[in-house]
Parts: structure tokens; C-alpha cells; sequence
């Protein structure tokens, strides 16, 4: 009898642990950026092949209106931009991606993120993969959407994408918008309703705004919006009580910094949770938090190891997904748990 219950009660957990566990998502942060260098086609083909569910491009776009996939409005970081076009420097001392033409941004060779010291490029991430290796280019928005397209038709799988609208504010003061030109650019390609595989994201809740009552209508279409949160005080409001319920007028979920769910001054033995989950939830707003990272120093020290703070993320903090630079560590651990 008592081993029927137990046997009963296996079951029972593990369907339990199986059913929220096959719901939650990975998001390719940047493609598998940990990797190959950021948003360059090869890491969104190997994101792919690591099996994340979605795969994320930042948009912003070129001097004659091409959306490109680039994280920063300047090209500085990740370009040889400084090199190629000398000439093209602002007075603040940057290249911005709007001053360039596409076949200009073409030329440019990307490699994985770095600083200039002492007259040096010096990465980011050391460990990752090296500078001035193999050759990698800035791809267009319609360009990655095709090779994610072209691979679901290739493998049979269904792998959706989720875009940032980078600095909207900068772009209408250049006199852009950029938002019509990412929606345009998703109807084309069938990205029409909220029950297509993509999230449209923005750090800007007027841009939202614009989005859901102003863009979305115009064209006709209605896909999942996600608010960004970062950590400034123009957020703040929306950490409060009915903060979450104000979002979801606009948005489908939220993109906090993960600190806003696990706060920093957490330990291995005291988790310091927020309400900001169950809030969302409440407020029937799916939560991805960004960005989480095996490289050394940045797995908090409330945590013993990565897979240790994607447990505590995905399954005591409750998260729905959550985007990271190494998707397969994330596909493999929510495998493990299924
Ligand atoms: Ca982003």
C-alpha cells in the first residue's frame, strides 16, 4: 500500500515537474554569443543548432533604411569600423550605424566585443572566441529572419525570434521610425498574430505605447510585445503593486535584469526572491529575465555553479525563460529536469 503512494506520488511529481518545465523557454541572447561573436549569422545558426527556443536580434537601422542586427547604435565595439572609416567619427568620439549605407555596414569585419587600451582591442570576455579570427559580417534583419526560416523548413523545427527595437527615441529624433519598419518587416514574413513564435521587446514604454495602440492596428496584426526593464529609476514605477497590471494593458510579458528577481544581496542559504514574479504573473505577463552568463565572475555568488542559478531562476523564482549567451547550458539543464 505504502509503496503504491510512493510510486503514486513519483508520478505525480514528475508529470508536475515535467509540465512546468516543458513550458519554460531559452532565449539565444545575441544568438549563442558566449561562443562566436554577437549577432553575426554563424551564432544564430549555432543557437539554433543548440536547440534554443528563440533566438534574439537588436535592430537599428542604416543611413538608407535597412534594419541591421546590431546591439549598439554605434559600431565601435564590435567593428573595425574606426579602421575602415576613419573619416566618419562624430565629434563624441563614435560611428553611428544611421551615418553608414548597407553596402558600407557590409564591409565592415565584426569580431567579438572589445575596448581599446593602450592602443590595443582587448575583449570583453577573454576566454571567449579570439579576435581577428575567421571572418564574421553584420547581417540584416530580412537576412536572419531567413536563415531561422530557412532552417525550420530544413529541419522540420520551429524556432521563433524575438527582436529588440533598439533606441526608438534616437531614430525618430533622426527622424525614423523604426518601430513600422520592424512591423512591416515581420508581416512580410507571416509574423502576424500572438500565436506566431516571435516577441517583439523595447526598454521603451512610450514606444510601446505607440506599438500596440498605433503601429499593430495600422498594419493589422497583433504579435506578443515584452517591456524591458533595466535597473533606473524611470523603471521604478513599474516595480510597484500595480505596476505589472499598468504593463499588461500593452504587453504579453517582461524582460527585467535578473537582479530585479533574485535580488543581489542573496545568499546560497537566504534567497532574497522579489514580488516581482508572482506580480507578473498576477498580472498575466510572462517573465525572461536577462542576461545570464557562465563566464568567470558572473554567476552571482548566491549560486554554486550556472546550472545552480538557472534552478533557482527557472523553478524557485518561477520564471517562464530567461535569455543567456550559452543556450545549450540552458537546454541541456531544462532536459534535465524534465
Ligand atoms: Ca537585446
Amino acid at each position: 500500500m505504502r509503496r503504491i503512494f510512493l510510486a503514486s506520488l513519483m508520478v505525480s511529481i514528475l508529470i508536475t515537474s515535467s509540465l512546468s518545465a516543458a513550458d519554460k523557454i531559452v532565449i539565444a541572447h545575441r544568438g549563442a554569443s558566449g561562443y562566436l561573436p554577437e549577432h553575426t549569422l554563424e551564432a544564430k545558426a549555432l543557437a539554433y543548432g543548440m536547440g534554443a527556443d528563440y533566438i534574439e536580434q537588436d535592430l537599428v537601422l542604416t543611413r538608407d533604411d535597412h534594419l541591421i542586427v546590431l546591439h549598439d547604435i554605434t559600431l565601435d565595439r564590435t567593428t573595425d569600423v574606426a579602421s575602415q572609416f576613419p573619416e566618419r567619427i562624430r565629434d563624441d568620439g563614435r560611428f553611428y550605424a544611421i551615418d553608414f549605407s548597407l553596402e558600407e555596414i557590409r564591409k565592415l569585419n565584426v569580431s567579438e566585443s572589445f575596448q581599446i587600451r593602450d592602443g590595443e582591442k582587448v575583449q570583453g570576455y577573454e576566454n571567449r572566441f579570439p579576435i581577428g579570427s575567421s571572418s564574421f559580417r553584420i547581417p540584416t534583419f530580412e537576412e536572419e529572419i531567413q536563415l531561422i526560416q530557412g532552417l525550420n523548413k530544413s529541419t522540420g523545427g520551429d524556432i521563433g525570434i524575438y527582436p529588440e527595437i533598439k533606441q526608438p527615441e534616437f531614430h525618430r529624433e533622426a527622424g525614423r521610425d523604426i518601430s513600422t519598419a520592424v512591423i512591416n518587416m515581420l508581416k512580410r514574413y507571416g509574423y502576424t498574430t500572438k500565436q506566431d513564435k516571435v516577441f517583439l521587446q523595447t526598454f521603451s514604454f512610450s514606444e510601446l505605447e505607440i506599438i500596440k495602440q498605433e503601429i499593430l492596428p495600422q498594419a493589422g496584426i497583433d504579435i506578443k510585445l515584452v517591456q524591458l526593464i533595466g535597473g533606473g529609476s524611470s523603471y521604478a514605477w513599474m516595480l510597484e503593486a500595480d505596476g505589472m497590471n499598468k504593463l499588461a494593458i500593452f504587453a504579453d510579458g517582461i524582460g527585467p535584469e535578473k537582479t530585479l528577481v533574485i535580488g543581489r544581496s542573496s545568499t546560497q542559504s537566504e534567497l532574497e526572491i522579489t514580488p516581482l514574479v508572482e506580480r507578473a504573473h498576477a498580472a498575466g505577463l510572462q517573465v525572461h529575465p536577462y542576461t545570464y552568463r557562465l563566464d568567470p565572475g558572473q554567476v552571482p555568488s548566491y549560486a554554486s555553479d550556472f546550472s545552480d542559478l538557472l534552478q533557482k531562476h527557472y523553478f524557485e523564482a518561477g520564471v517562464d525563460g530567461l535569455f543567456t549567451d550559452f543556450p545549450d547550458r540552458a537546454v541541456k539543464f531544462l532536459e534535465s529536469t524534465r
